[in-house]
């Protein structure tokens, strides 16, 4: 089965930095996979590449098997595109910024007012439909922002940082929107920089096509982990403990939470340890000595 996004030894040069340093990965139909990577990574400059916005400095990038670059038509009808700054209109109201869509996407009529209707319906917004988008919440732009980029039914949907700036709540609301996209079979990549999000999205229990999500840790440029959360848990070690070194704390990983718990409970002075599963969060900062954030 061809893959739904590859990247192929991708590059982006800012000032002579590469910011996306030889970045290749292949993201499988079906799949919620979740690029996580601390502020400055390089998420955002792959997914504007990815999704035309901007070209690599080198590499190359198929989207459904079409090429970013020699193909940027083809490759828009087959992808939505949620950004992390509001896209949306805020000077027109919620259906009319969907009906904008849908023209410029030439959906014809009556088929643009029912899909409007339905993706309305879908994120929980056809009751504000006449309303200006400058008087819905934070969470409700997004929800609307995410409605857009369905409307012309692509098939790979693209959130960069879709939550950051929301409450928790309306955090969780937009996680099963997105689960349910995934479970109807859209492949999706997101970019965060929230372990939750990832840990949540990207569960391999829960993928919609039945094929194992995956994440993509991201550090100046380069992919340095790939898998899915099992996999890292399980390289790294699924139990840790945790020991109080003055003002800091260092992290010893054990295969498991049980071998963990056994070395804790052998230790004659217990003060300052405890023991916990292992998350995401510690294996960044196992491979980058740092915090996400
Ligand atoms: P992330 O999404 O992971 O926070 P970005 O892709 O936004 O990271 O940024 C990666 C690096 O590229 C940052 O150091 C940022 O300052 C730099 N960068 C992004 N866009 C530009 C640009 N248009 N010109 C110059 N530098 C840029």
């Amino acid at each position: 089965m061809a893959a739904a996004v590859t990247l192929q030894n991708v590059f982006k040069v800012y000032n002579n930095t590469p910011v996306v340093n030889d970045l290749s990965l292949a993201i499988q139909p079906g799949e919620i996979f979740g690029l996580l990577g601390p502020n400055g990574a390089g998420k955002s400059t792959t997914i504007r590449m990815i999704t035309t916005l901007t070209q690599p400095s080198q590499g190359q990038i198929f989207i459904e098997g079409f090429d970013v670059m020699k193909q940027p038509v083809l490759v828009k009808q087959q992808i939505g595109v949620v950004l992390q700054q509001m896209s949306v209109d805020v000077d027109l109201t919620v259906w009319e910024n969907m009906e904008f869509h849908g023209r410029m996407h030439h959906i014809p009529n009556p088929r643009r007012q029912r899909e409007i209707a339905e993706w309305l319906e879908y994120v929980e917004l056809s009751d504000r439909r006449d309303d200006y988008v400058k008087t819905l919440s934070g969470g409700m732009k997004r929800r609307l922002q995410i409605a857009r980029a369905l409307l012309h039914r692509p098939r790979i949907l693209f959130l960069d940082e879709p939550t950051v700036g929301l409450d928790p709540q309306t955090r969780r609301r937009l996680w099963e929107i997105i689960k349910g996209l995934n479970q109807q079979g859209m492949t999706i990549l997101l970019t965060t920089h929230y372990m939750e999000e990832v840990e949540y999205l990207c569960d391999s229990n829960f993928s919609g096509s039945g094929i194992p999500n995956r994440i993509g840790i991201m550090d100046g440029g380069k992919l340095i982990e790939l898998g899915t959360l099992q996999e890292m848990r399980h390289k790294y070690g699924e139990g840790l403990l945790m020991k109080q070194q003055g003002d800091r704390w260092d992290y010893h990983f054990f295969p498991t939470l049980a071998e963990a718990n056994a070395h804790f409970e052998q230790q004659p002075n217990k003060a300052g340890m405890m023991v916990r599963p292992s998350n995401l969060e510690d294996i960044f900062v196992e491979l980058t000595g740092r915090n996400l954030d």
